[in-house]
């Protein structure tokens, strides 16, 4: 097929940047008109190269640039361009803002327009930076992403027989919640208290935008976070390296 390259301005948010060459950068961004696009920013390890504010870990707005359907696009210039300023001062916000976008990196191939997303991971970084809660946003980009992952529970209702009333655990082998009266189908189900199965029902579908404010207490937030591990370690499979250093967080921040 042949590449196409067009000039255009485009909406987006610095996901990463890696090195390549001696001057230049690599930097990924998301896109909403395009999904994910990888730019080669030449000179930018120059120190007086003028597009600086553009590449700055999270920085979004409107940029200019020629962007390919394959391969590296380049930058032009910058319009109007933000930053978030308390995710770029506070190292656990800025490693929650990380790891969000590794897992879009590993959800969504480059080139995917993804507009949706876009703007979740735009609200997303917002209530972080206005200090809501870095963890719990986290953990509803994980239980929403699952489906982007190839792993769609069914935290709706019992996957048996449907029923609502009933008390529910989480199986993995049925993908889903199971009602008391068929607990006995799976002796492996997570054993999940009903606290711990309320917020990751309301995660999955919890809208961003709804969102002023929400208190997770830490005994509740431990049991989601070893809940969503467990289940991104055996059903989804892969594991961003960003999840180390949030993990060396946690066990430092145990009181
Ligand atoms: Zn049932």
């Amino acid at each position: 097929m042949r590449q196409q390259r067009q000039l255009t301005d485009f909406t987006g948010i610095v996901m990463y940047s890696k090195p390549y060459r001696d001057r230049d950068l690599l930097v990924k961004y998301l896109t909403k008109e395009f999904g994910k696009k990888m730019f080669l920013i030449r000179g930018a390890k120059r120190p007086k190269f003028k597009m600086k504010a553009a590449i700055l870990p999270f920085a979004y707005g409107v940029f200019s640039g020629s962007v390919v359907s394959d391969g590296l696009s380049y930058l032009n210039s910058t319009k109007d361009i933000k930053h978030f300023k308390n995710i770029s001062a506070d190292i656990v916000k800025n490693a929650y803002a990380t790891y969000i976008f590794s897992l879009i990196d590993l959800a969504y191939q480059d080139g995917n327009v993804i507009p949706v997303v876009y703007n979740q991971v735009q609200l997303g970084l917002e209530l972080i930076d206005k200090g809501i809660d870095a963890e719990i946003i986290s953990n509803i980009f994980e239980v929403q992403l699952l489906a982007a992952f190839g792993v769609a529970p069914n935290w709706r209702d019992c996957v048996v027989c449907h029923r609502t009333d009933l008390p529910f655990d989480y199986s993995e082998e049925y993908g889903g919640l199971l009602c008391q009266s068929h607990w006995h189908l799976d002796p492996y189900r997570l054993r999940l208290d009903a606290r711990t199965i309320y917020y990751l029902r309301l995660f999955s579908e919890i809208n961003l935008t709804k969102i002023n404010d929400i208190k997770v207490q830490k005994p509740t937030k431990q049991k989601i976070r070893q809940t969503l591990d467990q289940i991104y370690e055996h059903s989804v499979g892969v594991i961003p390296k960003s999840k180390r250093f949030l993990d060396q967080l946690d066990d430092l921040q145990i009181e």
